[in-house]
C-alpha cells in the first residue's frame, strides 16, 4: 500500500521539525513548506536524505501549489516568538490568515485532513484560569500582540467555516508555551534567554517581577498529543472539531523558572529586571480535560526532566 503523504507548512521550525519526524516515524510521506524566515535547514538537515521526505521552500502566505495527492495538512506555519512576531507584524498577520486560507485550499482540493497550530494567545491576558477551551479569551485587538492573537483567531475562525461549509476533516489545537530542543537560542522566548544568559554567565533578563506565570510543555509531550489529535476520526457531533489545549498544566512564575534554570546550569542565578512587554498575559495555564478525556493524553515529561535535555542540547 503507498503512504500517505502529509504537508507540514512550518515544518523548518521548532515543533513543525519534530513534527516531521514523528509523521516519518509513524510511515507517512512528508512534504515540508517553509520559507525560513524563523526556521533553519539545521532543523530539517538530517532528513534531506530520506526519500520519503521533501523539502519545498515557499511562503505560504502564497498560493499553495503541491502535485501528490495529499492526505493530511498540517498548518505550523507563523512568526511564534513574541520578539518575532514584534518584528514582523505584517507577514504573522498574512500567514495567519491568507497562509491558513491557502492551506485550508490545499486541504479541499485533496479532501485531505487539516490540522491548525493555534495557541493560547488566542485567551489573551485571561481572567478566566485555568483557560478551557470554552473560554473566549481577553485579547487586545489593536494592541502590539493583536497581530499575534488576531490571526490565530482569524484561523480558528476560517478552518470552522471550511469544516462546516465544505465538509473538511478540520483539527485545530492550541498550544500553550512548549520548549526543547532545536528552540533557536536568540528567539527570544523566555527558555532560550535564560538558558543562553546562564551558559554565558550573563543576568537573567526577567521582565516585570516575574510574578507573571507560564506552563511549560516539553516538546515531545506535545508532539504525542499532536498525533493523537490527528489520528481521531470525524465525529458528527463536533467536539472532535472544536479546539483542543494541548499543554502541560505545571504552571510556573517566570522569577520561579529563573531559579530552577540557575540551578540545572549550575550558576549563580544572577537577575536583571527589565521592563515588562505590552500586554504580557499575567498568568496562563490550560485546562486538559478535553485532551484527557477525547485524546487520552496528558504530558508526562516534567519541567525539570525537560530542561535538563534542553540544556544538554544547547551546550553541544
Ligand atoms: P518557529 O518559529 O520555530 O516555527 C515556525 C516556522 O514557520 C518557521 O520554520 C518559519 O520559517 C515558518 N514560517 C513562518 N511564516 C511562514 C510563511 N509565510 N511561509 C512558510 N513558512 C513560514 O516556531 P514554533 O514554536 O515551532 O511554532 C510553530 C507553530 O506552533 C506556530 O504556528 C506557532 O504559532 C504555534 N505555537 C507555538 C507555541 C510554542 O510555545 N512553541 C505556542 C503556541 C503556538
Ligand atoms: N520573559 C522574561 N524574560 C525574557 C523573556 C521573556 O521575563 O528574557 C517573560 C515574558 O515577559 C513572559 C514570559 O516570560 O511573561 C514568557 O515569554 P515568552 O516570550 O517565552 O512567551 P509568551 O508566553 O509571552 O508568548
Amino acid at each position: 500500500m503507498s503512504r500517505k503523504i502529509a504537508v507540514i507548512t512550518g515544518g523548518a521550525g521548532f515543533i513543525g521539525s519534530h513534527l516531521c519526524d514523528r509523521m516519518l516515524d509513524e510511515g507517512l510521506k512528508v512534504i515540508c513548506v517553509d520559507n525560513l524566515i524563523t526556521g533553519s535547514m539545521n532543523n530539517i538537515d538530517h532528513l534531506l536524505k530520506n526519500k520519503n521526505f521533501r523539502y519545498v521552500q515557499h511562503n505560504v502566505s502564497k498560493p499553495l501549489e503541491i502535485k501528490e495527492k495529499v492526505d493530511y495538512v498540517l498548518h505550523f506555519a507563523s512568526l511564534a516568538s513574541p520578539v518575532d512576531y514584534l518584528k514582523y507584524p505584517i507577514q504573522t498577520l498574512k500567514v495567519g490568515s491568507l497562509g491558513t486560507h491557502n492551506s485550508l485550499g490545499l486541504a479541499k482540493a485533496n479532501n485531505a485532513r487539516f490540522l491548525l497550530a493555534s495557541t493560547s494567545e488566542v485567551y489573551g491576558d485571561p481572567l478566566v484560569h485555568p483557560q478551557p477551551e470554552s473560554y473566549w479569551g481577553h485579547v487586545n485587538p489593536v494592541g502590539v500582540r493583536g497581530c499575534y492573537d488576531e490571526s490565530k483567531r482569524f484561523a480558528e475562525a476560517i478552518t470552522m467555516a471550511y469544516h462546516r461549509v465544505h465538509k473538511i476533516d478540520t483539527r485545530i489545537i492550541r498550544i500553550f508555551n512548549t520548549y526543547g530542543e532545536r528552540m533557536r537560542i536568540n528567539d527570544g522566548r523566555v527558555v532560550p534567554n535564560f538558558i543562553y544568559q546562564a551558559m554565558h554567565n550573563l543576568p537573567m533578563t526577567v521582565y516585570g517581577k516575574g510574578k507573571q506565570t507560564r506552563s511549560f510543555c516539553y516538546v515531545s509531550d506535545l508532539v504525542e498529543g499532536i498525533w493523537r489529535c490527528l489520528c481521531l476520526p470525524r465525529d458528527k457531533k463536533g467536539r472532535v472539531h472544536e479546539p483542543f489545549n494541548l499543554g502541560n498544566p505545571g504552571e510556573f512564575t517566570i522569577r520561579e523558572l529563573a531559579d530552577i534554570v540557575a540551578e540545572l546550569t549550575n550558576t549563580k542565578g544572577n537577575i536583571t529586571y527589565e521592563s515588562l512587554p505590552i500586554d504580557d498575559p499575567k498568568q496562563r495555564q490550560p485546562d486538559i480535560s478535553k485532551a484527557r478525556k477525547y485524546l487520552r493524553w496528558q504530558p508526562k515529561v516534567s519541567l525539570l526532566q525537560g530542561l535538563k535535555k534542553t540544556i544538554a542540547w544547547f551546550e553541544v
